[in-house]
C-alpha cells in the first residue's frame, strides 16, 4: 500500500487526511487499517511516535461512518482505553481531527478533574468513548456507562497499563464488554505478561510489530553517564547549560523527586516545571503548553505523567534516576527522536542503579555507551532501594499467570470461534450498502 487513496476507507476521512497533508500511511497504519477495517482483530506491537493512532482511529471511524452514529445516551459504540489522561486527551484530538468531516459524538473520561462534565457529555449520547480506567471504572459503577453495546474495543499501551497497576481494573472492564466485537490491542513490548493478555483478548489477531527494527528508537543516541550519589545534581545543572540542549524532559523516579529537582535547577538558573500525577489536569496542560511553545527549556517528569507526551522537537531525554521498570526506559526515550528527528538519550548512573541498568541492557539487547568510561561506579550505599513510579501504583501482584480476560471470557469461549452469527466483524467485511456520502 503506498497512499491512503489505495486505501477502501470511508470517504470523509480520506478528506481529512488529506487536510492534514497525510499521504502515506506509516507501516503500523499500512499493516493494520486494511484488516481492521474488515472487522478483524489486530495486535500492533509499536510505540508512540509510529502512527498507532490513526491506526485505530481510522478503522473506528470508518466503521462509524458506514453504520450510522447513534449517539446513545451512556452506550458507546467503540471504547478506547488509555493508560492516562494526557494520552487519553490526545486521542481524543486525534478523533476529531480525522473525523473533522463526519458527525459522531465521543466523550472522554479520565481521572482528577469533577466527573460532572463527563456526565453530561455521555448523557448527551456517545458513539467514541475514550478513558482511562479508573474513571470509566467509577462511572460504570455509578451507572453512568454501559459497555453492552460495544462493538470495537481499543486497548491502547498495554505494557503501561500493566506496570501501572490496572490489570484487575481491566480485567472488570473488559468482562462488561460483550463478547461479540472487534478488539485491537497496541504495546510498546510484547512481554509474556501482556501476551497473555493479549490472549484473553484477541480472537485470530492480525499480529503487527513495528518495534524492533525501523522505529524512532533507531534515530536516538543512547549514552549512559558514571554518576555519584552527590554529584548528580550539578552534572545535571552542567549538561543542561550546554547549548545543544534546546528540548529535554528529565525524569525522576518520583513525584517528590521530581518536585525537589525543579527547586534545585531553579537556584542554578534553569528554569524547569515538574509533570506528575499529583499535578492537577490543568496544571499539567499549562506545563505541557509552555514546552511546547518553548517558554520552557526542561520538563521533569515521573514515568507515568509523561506517558503519551507528544511533543516533536525533543533534543534530550535525560534519565536523572534510571526507571525501576526496564521498559520505561524505552518508553522514556522514546519521547525524544520523534518525526524522523534525531535525538539523545542520556541515562546518569550510581553504584546503586547497576541493577537497574542491567535489566535495561538485557531488555533492549544491547549495552549502553558509556560517556565517562573513567568514572568508576562509586560503592553502593545499601539504601533499601525504593519504587515509586511517581504516581504509578506499582506492578499489580497476583497478576501473573491468570486470564487477564475477566471471569466470564477465554479464549476457547470466544463465540467468534464458534458462532458467526450476528458477528460484527463479518457485516464490516462486506461493507453493504454504503452511505451516498461515502461516494
Ligand atoms: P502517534 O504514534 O499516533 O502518536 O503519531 C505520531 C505523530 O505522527 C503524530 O503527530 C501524528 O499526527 C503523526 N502522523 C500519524 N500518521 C501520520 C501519517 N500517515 N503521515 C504523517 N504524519 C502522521
Amino acid at each position: 500500500m503506498k497512499n491512503f487513496e489505495s486505501i477502501d476507507l470511508y470517504a470523509p476521512l480520506k478528506r481529512a487526511l488529506a487536510d492534514q497533508d497525510y499521504t502515506t500511511p506509516t507501516p503500523i497504519q499500512a499493516q493494520a487499517i486494511p484488516p481492521a477495517v474488515a472487522g478483524q482483530d489486530v495486535l500492533g506491537c509499536a510505540q508512540t511516535g509510529t502512527g498507532k493512532t490513526a491506526a485505530f482511529a481510522l478503522p473506528i471511524l470508518d466503521f462509524l461512518g458506514h453504520e450510522k452514529p447513534r449517539a446513545a445516551p451512556n452506550r458507546p459504540t467503540t471504547l478506547v482505553l488509555a493508560p492516562t489522561r494526557e494520552l487519553a486527551i490526545q486521542i481524543g484530538d486525534s478523533f476529531r481531527r480525522y473525523g473533522q468531516h463526519m458527525k459522531f459524538h465521543s466523550a472522554l473520561v479520565y481521572g482528577g478533574v469533577g466527573q460532572a462534565g463527563q456526565v453530561n457529555s455521555l448523557r448527551r449520547g456517545v458513539d467514541v468513548l475514550i478513558a482511562t480506567p479508573g474513571r470509566l471504572i467509577d462511572l460504570m459503577d455509578q451507572g453512568h456507562i454501559d459497555l453492552r453495546d460495544v462493538q470495537i474495543f481499543v486497548l491502547d499501551e498495554a505494557d503501561r497499563m500493566l506496570d501501572m497497576g490496572f490489570l484487575p481494573a481491566l480485567k472488570k472492564i473488559i468482562a462488561a464488554l460483550p463478547q461479540q466485537r472487534q478488539s485491537m490491542f497496541f504495546s510498546a513490548t510484547l512481554a509474556p505478561k501482556i501476551r497473555e493478555l493479549a490472549g484473553t483478548l484477541l480472537f485470530n489477531p492480525v499480529s503487527i510489530n513495528v518495534t524492533p527494527k525501523k522505529t524512532s528508537v533507531d534515530l536516538i543516541e543512547q549514552r549512559l553517564r558514571i554518576v555519584r550519589r552527590d554529584n548528580k545534581v550539578s552534572s545535571l545543572t552542567e549538561l543542561l547549560l550546554t547549548k545543544n540542549v534546546t528540548r529535554s524532559i528529565v525524569f525522576t523516579r518520583t513525584k517528590h523527586g521530581a518536585n525537589a529537582l525543579v527547586r534545585k535547577l531553579d537556584k542554578s538558573g534553569i528554569q524547569a516545571v515538574a509533570i506528575h500525577g499529583n499535578k492537577t489536569q490543568n496544571a499539567r496542560q499549562k506545563a505541557l503548553h509552555a514546552f511546547r511553545n518553548d517558554q520552557i527549556k526542561v520538563l521533569v517528569a515521573t514515568d507515568v505523567a509523561a506517558r503519551g507526551i507528544d511533543i516533536d522537537g525533543v533534543s534530550h531525554v535525560i534519565n536523572y534516576d534510571m526507571p525501576v521498570e526496564p521498559e520505561s526506559y524505552v518508553h522514556r526515550i522514546g519521547r525524544t527522536g520523534r518525526a524522523g528527528q534525531d535525538g539523545i538519550a542520556i541515562s546518569f548512573c550510581t553504584g546503586d542503579e547497576r541493577d537497574e541498568l542491567r535489566a535495561i541492557e538485557s531488555l533492549i539487547g544491547q549495552k549502553l555507551k558509556i560517556e565517562n568510561p573513567e568514572e568508576r561506579f562509586e560503592a553502593p550505599s545499601g539504601a533499601p532501594k525504593q519504587r515509586g513510579g511517581g504516581g504509578g501504583r506499582g506492578r499489580s501482584g497476583g497478576g501473573g499467570g491468570r486470564s487477564g480476560g475477566g471471569q466470564s471470557r477465554s479464549r476457547s469461549g470466544n463465540p467468534r470461534s464458534s458462532n458467526s452469527n450476528s458477528n460484527h466483524s463479518f457485516g464490516r467485511k462486506k461493507k453493504p450498502g454504503r452511505p451516498a456520502s461515502a461516494r
